[in-house]
Parts: structure tokens; C-alpha cells; sequence
């Protein structure tokens, strides 16, 4: 266990934004967490657990305790007629394990291709898009209980998934490090054709192939700056800024009073409807490609807030205050960020 010191955090996210790490360790292998967890337990700091920095806005002074990446590695595979079950270590990149798992013919995660991050990042805000979430296909999430410092696994049911969150990121917040997830698959099973945006390239009665479908899903998110591409200006971000919010009925024919238009609306929990956060960005006055001080959003998608070059954390946060204020002034409306703030 080697531990570091003053590390920068930037360019170990995704928006390259924020101050250094007082203290930095990576741990391989479950030893290694353990041992880091009681370095910091010693010496009362606090502990901050990194996977790939994809969901991340660090403070420009950094964080002032230890930074744990986890880098723990390893995918296995246990076939069965129905189901194959991988076991795969939380520091595994997702869009590579999705990759093996398409090209395995296994059916359950093909519509997350090309999300950034790490495999133990999946869990805690139950990770979705086009149709799909993770939720649907985790077994269960092996962790350490930072309380009590014991090994644990966890089923799907204890997890507490719903929209963007889990039990990791809401109630036992930062209490569990994910060591390691199984998701069980469908051997040989049909791709999961149910949004709209992928039902245009594969019109109904077509049967694409699970890479056919990868590939599709990141030829999207590339058309719309959420796939990370080098040298994209449009990708430095945290993928989309603010969550979908998800209202009742008495809301939406407020919000369409407002508006003078209906949202567009996708199916919730039983009385409730989710509408899209960009529709009522948009409809507040923004347009893509505004900018305020060196933070903008993108310029292909409303969701996602950037960072147009030497941006700040500050920057970026004035120019979200400044979208939640209209938004909430013109709909009543209260949006919530998605990704996660260290060090404010
Ligand atoms: C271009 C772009 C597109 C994106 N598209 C999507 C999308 O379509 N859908 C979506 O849901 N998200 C999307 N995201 C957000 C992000 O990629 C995911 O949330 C991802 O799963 C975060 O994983 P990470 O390893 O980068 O986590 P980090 O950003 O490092 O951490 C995020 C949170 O998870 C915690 N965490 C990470 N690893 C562990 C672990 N092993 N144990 C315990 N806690 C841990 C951290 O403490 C932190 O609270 C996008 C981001 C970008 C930049």
C-alpha cells in the first residue's frame, strides 16, 4: 500500500476540475482497502472512495482527508442454461466489462455502453440509460461495511434500487465499499429495443444482435457529447447534471399551464410521471451552448453541464444555481444535481 500525498484530483475526473487529495492510496485487492481504511480510521481522516471520477465535482481546494481509488480487477464468468452470473472486480472500466459481455452474446447490459466510470460506481446510483438500468441485472454487491469493518454481500432486494439511487447513495450513505458486483445475464437473449431514440435506427420487427445494439447506443451518445471522446469539448462533464424529476398529476397540468405546452412524460411509480429535466431547461430560457463564465452547457445536450477550459467547481455551481433558480421560479419545479460534490 503505497499512500500519496497532495494528489490532484482533476484529472482523475471527468470535468478535470478541483483541488488535490490531502492523502491518495489505490487498493487492488481487498487487503489493501482494508489496510487503507484503518490508516484513515487511525488517524481520524476522513474517507473518500474514487472509482473512475465520472460522477464527480471536486472543490477547488481539493479534499482534505484520503482519497481511496479503487482498482480491485477481475472478471469471472459462471455459465448456466438461463443465466450466466459475472463476478467482476469494482475497479473493472464498465464499458469494457459491457463490451465482453456483448460480444459473450449475453443480454442485460447492452444499452449502458459507453458509460465512463468503474463497475463499483454502477451500484450506487443504479446506473441507467435507453431503457435499461443496472438494477435489472445485479445479483448481488459484495462490500465492505465501513462501521463495523466486515465483509458483506448484499442481494439485489437489500440494494434499494430505484430512479438513480440505492441504498449506497441515499439512506447508508457512504457507510458500504463496493468490492465487487455479480450481474446475472441472459445467455443468447434479445436485446432490450424500448426507447425511442434506439427504436428509430431499428424499427419495429427488426431484430438487431446485442453488438448491433452497442454500437448504436454509442453512436447516439457520441451525436450528443456523452461518450468520451478525446479532444470532445462537449464530454468534459459528469454525463447529465441534473436528474430527471418525477412529479404527480396536479404538477404536470401545472407545469403545462406554465409551459403552455405539455412535457413529453415517461412512466413512474404509480401516480407519478418522470418528465425530462432538459424540456424544462430549455423551456426556462436556455439554450445549448450557453455559457456562463468558463462553465457552459454542452453544446449537444441541455442535460450536461461543462467545463469550457480552466473552469472552477465555483463556476460550475453559480451556473447551476443559476438554471435551478428559473427553473424553479417559472415551473415551481425543484431540480436536484446528480453527480456527487467532494470536498464543498
Ligand atoms: C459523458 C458521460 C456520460 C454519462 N452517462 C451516464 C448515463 O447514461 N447514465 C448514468 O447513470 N450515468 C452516466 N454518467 C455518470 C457516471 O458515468 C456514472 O454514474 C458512473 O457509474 C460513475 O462511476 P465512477 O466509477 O466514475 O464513480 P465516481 O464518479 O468515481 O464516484 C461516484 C460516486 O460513487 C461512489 N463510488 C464509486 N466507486 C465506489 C465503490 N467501489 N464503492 C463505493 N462507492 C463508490 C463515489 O464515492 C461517489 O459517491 C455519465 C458520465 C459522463 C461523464
Amino acid at each position: 500500500m503505497k499512500i500519496q500525498e497532495n494528489v490532484p484530483l482533476a484529472p482523475l475526473t471527468t470535468f478535470g476540475i478541483g483541488g488535490p487529495a490531502r492523502w491518495f492510496v489505490e487498493a487492488a485487492d481487498e487487503t489493501e482497502v482494508l489496510e487503507a481504511v484503518r490508516w484513515a480510521r487511525e488517524r481520524s481522516l476522513r474517507l473518500f472512495v474514487l472509482g473512475g471520477g465520472s460522477n464527480l465535482l471536486v472543490a477547488d481546494a481539493g479534499f482534505d482527508g484520503l482519497v481511496l481509488r479503487v482498482a480491485i480487477k477481475g472478471i469471472e464468468v459462471v455459465p448456466g442454461v438461463n443465466a450466466w452470473v459475472y463476478s467482476v472486480g469494482a475497479g473493472e472500466e464498465w464499458d469494457g466489462f459491457v463490451q465482453r459481455t456483448v460480444m459473450d452474446c449475453c443480454a442485460g447490459i447492452e444499452c449502458l455502453a459507453g458509460i465512463p466510470g468503474t463497475v463499483g460506481g454502477t451500484p450506487v446510483q443504479n446506473v441507467g440509460a435507453y431503457g435499461q438500468e443496472v438494477a435489472e441485472s445485479i445479483a448481488r454487491v459484495r462490500v465492505l461495511d465501513l462501521e463495523t469493518l466486515g465483509f458483506r454481500e448484499m442481494e439485489a432486494a437489500e440494494c434499494g434500487f430505484t430512479y438513480r439511487q440505492s441504498l449506497f447513495n441515499s439512506s447508508a450513505k457512504g457507510r458500504y465499499l463496493v468490492l465487487r458486483v455479480d450481474y446475472r445475464l441472459r445467455p443468447g437473449g434479445a436485446a432490450n429495443l424500448r426507447y425511442a431514440d434506439l427504436l428509430r435506427v431499428f424499427p419495429a420487427g427488426s431484430q438487431p444482435n446485442l453488438a448491433e445494439v452497442a454500437a448504436a447506443v454509442r453512436r447516439i451518445r457520441q451525436s450528443k457529447g456523452m461518450l468520451l471522446v478525446e479532444g470532445d469539448a462537449d464530454c468534459r462533464s459528469a454525463g447529465s447534471f441534473f436528474k430527471n424529476p418525477i412529479v404527480d398529476e396536479s404538477m404536470l397540468d401545472e407545469i403545462t399551464a406554465r409551459a403552455g405546452a405539455r412535457p413529453p412524460i415517461y412512466p413512474a411509480a404509480e401516480g407519478l410521471v418522470k418528465l425530462p429535466a432538459a424540456w424544462l431547461i430549455e423551456r426556462a430560457g436556455f439554450e445549448k451552448g450557453f455559457q456562463l463564465g468558463r462553465a457552459g452547457i454542452s453544446s449537444r445536450h441541455t442535460l450536461a453541464l461543462v467545463n469550457l477550459g480552466g473552469a472552477t467547481a465555483g463556476e460550475i455551481l453559480a451556473l447551476r444555481d443559476f438554471i435551478v433558480e428559473r427553473v424553479g421560479a417559472q415551473f415551481r419545479v425543484s431540480l436536484t444535481m446528480e453527480p456527487v460534490l467532494l470536498g464543498f
